[in-house]
């Protein structure tokens, strides 16, 4: 049975291009960047290149890109360097409620350690209040982090505009790029950002990497110690296999992101038309258009979620319910409860998230099997259609 992968917000397949490019650096090149022999200066000049090629795609400069562990270790180290360097100014941050958990429990640890964090609310398509945003900064404001497309609805949030909002009053900018690098353009100095966390394994990258992007002037306290590396900011030998292809796949990134997201966005249109064409009661969650090219999440009224999930699972389609990452937790969406979706509506939720390899033929094949699925479990469901 050949598989359809629909869960690219998890995680991606590494690119052939991104792994023949890794493979050199386990056993030829191995050395240690830091070493003055030859072996070093091989993989040091290998850490120099893929640095230049991160910051390339997201138009920044080499000295300003921090190679991380990824996303999760981007979020933390950005926002608690940030908040420690910062609290004798003040010890107020701003966030959203539907960040990803990396940066909703960071937050909420430092609200342990006495900082006070405002969470602004989103609207029923899950886009920040910015009315409310405005009106929450403070004199002691240190630090606003909001993530820049979300996770699980796709929506994406106006950085920029919160760029301008607060330029020139001294609070740091952080957002979360995990999403959108890949799908929509990211670019530092548009957005006006001063730190951008990236993670590889979304983009068709290895797991286990990333990058911290820190503006030039812009400082923040190591949350880890040890050596020197990475500016002393994060300290450890450098996984070089994995940051030469994380560069790899950023390259990839920069040279068909176009046409990649001119075609998930294709795909992504198609798809919605036609399960609201074929599957009655059905609710798109998120923006019509601030979203994501690759993002359909979608409710299925009178169904729950995981059953459907297991149907086209045993059919060979990999989807998700609400978010990946709150699937072992077995709670309810933070994301679906914020844009004040009902429970039947939240239960009934499924995460299809398109790929630069899925094909048209993919798509309708996963819709078919979808309205079968959704028919099957109206059938048993206690609910009426009439009710
Ligand atoms: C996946 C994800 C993360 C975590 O990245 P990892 O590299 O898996 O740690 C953080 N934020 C968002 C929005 C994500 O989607």
């Amino acid at each position: 049975m050949k598989r359809i992968y629909l869960d690219h917000s998890a995680t991606t397949r590494v690119d052939t291009r991104v792994l023949e490019s890794m493979l050199p650096y386990f056993n030829e090149m191995f050395g240690n960047a830091s070493s003055l022999h030859s072996f070093g200066q091989e993989a040091a000049v290998a850490l120099s290149f893929s640095r230049e090629q991160v910051a390339a795609t997201i138009g920044a400069e080499p000295q300003e890109i921090i190679f991380t562990s990824g996303g999760t270790e981007s979020d933390n180290m950005a926002i608690k360097g940030a908040a420690y360097i910062s609290s004798s100014r003040g010890k107020h941050i701003i966030s959203s409620v539907i960040e990803h958990p990396a940066v909703l429990h960071t937050c909420r640890q430092l609200e342990k350690e006495g900082f006070e964090v405002t969470y602004v609310p989103v609207d029923n398509e899950g886009i920040l209040d910015m009315q409310f945003l405005e009106d929450s900064i403070r004199e002691d404001t240190i630090l606003i982090s909001i993530m820049h497309a979300n996770n699980e609805i796709g929506t994406v949030q106006p950085i920029k505009e919160i760029s301008e909002l607060i330029r020139g009053r001294g609070i740091i900018l952080h957002t979360d790029a995990v999403q959108s690098v890949g799908k929509i353009p990211v670019d530092v100095n548009e957005l006006g950002v001063d730190m951008l966390s990236i993670s590889s394994h979304k983009i068709h990258g290895p797991k286990g990497v990333g990058a911290l992007y820190l503006r030039n002037g812009v400082n923040i306290v190591p949350i880890v110690q040890g050596g020197g590396h990475e500016r002393g900011l994060r300290p450890g030998t450098e996984n070089i296999p994995g940051i030469v292809g994380f560069a790899k796949a950023m390259t990839i990134v920069r040279e068909q992101l176009e046409t990649d997201s001119r075609n998930m966005q294709y795909l992504r249109d198609h798809m919605i038309k036609k399960i609201r064409s074929k599957i009655p009661y059905t609710k798109l969650n998120g923006h019509e258009n601030k979203r994501l090219p690759n993002n359909v999440n979608m409710s299925f009224r009178y169904v729950e979620g995981e059953s459907l999930l297991m149907l086209l699972d045993m059919k060979g389609v990999a989807v998700s319910t609400g978010s990946a990452c709150s699937s072992k937790s077995q709670k309810v969406s933070h994301v679906l409860t914020s844009i004040g979706l009902g429970a039947d509506y939240i239960h009934g939720s499924l995460r299809f998230t398109l790929g630069r390899e899925n094909t048209m033929k993919e798509i309708d094949l996963t819709v078919g099997l979808l309205e079968e699925a959704v028919m099957k479990l109206r059938l048993m469901s206690p609910f009426g259609e009439e009710e």
